[in-house]
């Protein structure tokens, strides 16, 4: 079947088009030679905080619920791409266990078999109502586990994430510490005059509950647009704050892995730092999006979207074998429009229109 025709940057302030087709090969091959294994998949935009970094208080404008995709159309999605070669499904959004039928998601998702055995289920979670979810997920197959927390302090967080649900994501950690997921990790937005003081702290918190901290840059992708490159907390003084209280020592082979390591002390304790803006890591990058609404996306920071709600509702959606050659076409166009490298750090680089939220981090 021919490829259906692409992109629309559809949500872009300056639309991308980028009309083509994309050879037909059987992997998810880019025009850089990265071979794409790694589908996040946003399952709402709609959230439990209001993280500032994030999205703003009020005046959110969500997807029409009649836009979000439904599971049978997220599955099969994830079936062609496992069959191209996806081996993890990474579930974010917005929250994700704000989906009602979430259970149900990582079980269908998780029943996949990859070109190399069953798939990877993985899910980034704020943790709120982890703990009452978590047996059902866990059993459902999901294999992986990262929970945000940006602060130990209360104030702080409800100043931060604008409600005071410290305690809910305090026991949503604790459950996963008990499970048998690992490795467990903790997402951490590294802020100026918020949390800059009790990185460390952070650090110790996941230590004793047996989890690894990854920081991550604050990135230009607040819903608000208040991203300010000059107040961001950089790597290097994450890395120089953490490196005052302990020894820090590369741990090698990072592969396509968005967060460099370092082994705390001489182990067994790691940390990581995801420093997409001051330290890109696009030339390994491996990872496509899936928006809740259907648009595919091949890098956080592009204004370009390829409509795959079109081809699982649109003209010819009714024939399955027509519908699946179309989601595999349009997944091959995504992976080959994909550029060499994000442009955050061009003086004409345009902050997507989407928040972070709506994107799926
Ligand atoms: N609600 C879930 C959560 O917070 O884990 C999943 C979605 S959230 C968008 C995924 C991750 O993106 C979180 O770790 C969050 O801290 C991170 N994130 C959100 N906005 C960000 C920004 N502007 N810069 C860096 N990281 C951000
Ligand atoms: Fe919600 Fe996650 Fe965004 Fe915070 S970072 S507002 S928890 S989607």
């Amino acid at each position: 079947m021919t490829a259906v025709p692409v992109v629309i940057g559809v949500r872009s302030p300056n639309p991308v088009i980028a009309a083509g087709t994309a050879p037909a090969s059987r992997g998810l091959v880019d025009t850089h030679g990265r071979v794409h294994r790694d589908l996040r998949i946003s399952l709402t935009d709609r959230c439990s905080l209001r993280c500032t970094y994030c999205m703003p208080e009020q005046g959110n404008e969500w997807l029409a619920r009649t836009s979000i995709l439904s599971t049978d159309e997220i599955v099969e999605v994830a079936q062609v791409a496992a069959s191209l070669g996806i081996r993890t499904f990474r579930l974010t959004g917005g929250e994700p266990l704000l989906r009602a039928d979430i259970v149900d998601v990582v079980r269908r998702v998780a029943a996949i078999e990859g070109e190399d055995g069953p798939v990877e289920v993985a899910m980034t979670t704020n943790g709120i109502t982890l703990a009452k979810h978590l047996p059902a997920l866990i059993d459902a197959g999901l294999t992986r586990l990262n929970i945000s927390i940006d602060t130990v302090d209360r104030q702080r967080f409800a100043d931060l994430t604008r409600r005071d649900r410290i305690d809910d994501v305090f026991e949503g950690i604790a459950a996963a510490a008990a499970s048998e997921l690992r490795p467990l990790k903790l997402n951490t937005v590294a802020m100026r005059g918020v949390n800059d003081d009790e990185l460390p702290e952070l650090v110790a918190f996941a230590m004793e509950v047996g989890a690894q901290l990854r920081f991550i840059e604050q990135m230009p992708l607040d819903a608000g647009h208040t991203w300010d490159r000059d107040s961001m907390v950089t790597r290097e003084e994450i890395l120089e704050k953490l490196g005052a209280r302990w020894t820090l020592e590369p741990v090698p082979g990072r592969g396509g892995a968005p967060a460099e390591k370092w082994r705390i002390d001489g182990g067994p304790h790691e940390v990581g730092v995801i420093a997409s803006v001051t330290a890109p890591f696009c030339g390994a990058c491996d990872r496509l999006r899936l928006t809740a609404d259907g648009q595919l996306r091949n890098c956080l920071f592009s204004n370009a979207e390829y409509d795959l709600i079109g081809v699982l509702r649109g003209d010819g959606a009714s024939e399955s074998d027509r519908r699946a050659s179309g989601i595999a076409d349009m997944l091959r166009s995504c992976v080959h429009g994909k550029l060499p490298g994000h442009a955050i750090n061009d003086p004409s680089f345009l902050q997507p229109a989407r928040g972070m939220n709506a994107i799926g981090g």
